[in-house]
């Protein structure tokens, strides 16, 4: 199987923090892959080096076959790359269907359109008039999402999206993400919920202090294998 998208020993700093070392990733077409890993692991950093947004120190980025590593954001979201940023970065403004419809200048031709953005997030067809700033953060991140997918993307890059969400608000944004895998989009999820990553996700990969320290299908790992990779306590365990 051909990867959409391989990540290839990429490095990425903040000044003087290696906050991504040597990662390699690959990402098949219909693929949903969870990046989990704790605070300050790199999972940020290295999805925004993906979408463009911060460029790498080292390594290539490759997208169907085509070097990307130095092409621009924009050029790169026209490729189909979306990027779901933690914080959602609506424009407050806006309303819901504004938001939605702004996405239009990155638009590639394909299915997606406000009413499908409905379909996907039944939660905010009342919504469309009001204003992003009005919004509780479920139906915020919705937004986001939904934002996201109006590109027509590719590959769907999302950030946390349960970042402080309340469970059960949670849960629907994650019912709505199903279907979207079901349906064949192509997905790499950061979740520093373990438990739901391995729940959606075909393959997880889990980041520690800038590395993949472990990375398989989703019934190859244990909850404890991704657990200990999670805290570090293999290494911990091998460096005693
Ligand atoms: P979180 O779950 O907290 O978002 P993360 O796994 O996404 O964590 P990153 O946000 O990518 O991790 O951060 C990786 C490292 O890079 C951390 O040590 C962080 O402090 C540092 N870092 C992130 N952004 C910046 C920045 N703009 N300037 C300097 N250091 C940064």
């Amino acid at each position: 199987m051909t990867a959409l998208l391989a990540v290839e020993e990429l490095d990425v700093r903040h000044g003087l923090l290696q906050a991504v070392r040597q990662v390699s990733l690959e990402l098949a077409e219909g693929e949903t892959l969870a990046l989990v890993g704790a605070n300050g692991a790199g999972k940020t950093t290295l999805l925004r080096a993906i979408a463009g947004a911060h460029r790498p120190a080292g390594g290539r980025i490759v997208f169907e076959g085509s070097d990307i590593t130095s092409r621009q954001a924009h050029r790169r979201a026209k490729l189909g790359i979306a990027l779901v940023p933690e914080g959602r970065r609506l424009f407050p403004d806006l309303t819901v269907e504004e938001n939605l419809r702004v996405a239009g200048a990155a638009r590639r031709s394909g299915p997606w359109t406000v009413a499908e953005v409905v379909r996907a997030f039944p939660l905010l067809e009342p919504l469309l008039h009001k204003r992003a700033a009005s919004l509780s953060g479920g139906e915020q991140q919705a937004t986001a999402i939904g934002r996201a997918l109006m590109t027509n993307p590719r590959v769907l890059l999302l950030d946390e999206v349960s970042l402080g969400l309340a469970p059960i608000v949670v849960d629907g944004v994650y019912r709505s993400l199903t279907r979207l895998i079901e349906g064949g989009a192509t997905i790499l999820l950061v979740e520093q919920d373990l438990a739901r990553a391995m729940r959606v996700a075909d393959r997880v990969a889990c980041m520690l202090e800038g590395r993949v320290v472990l990375e398989g299908a989703r019934g190859e790992l244990t909850r404890e294998q991704v657990t200990e990779a999670y805290f570090g306590l293999r290494r911990r365990e091998a460096t005693a």
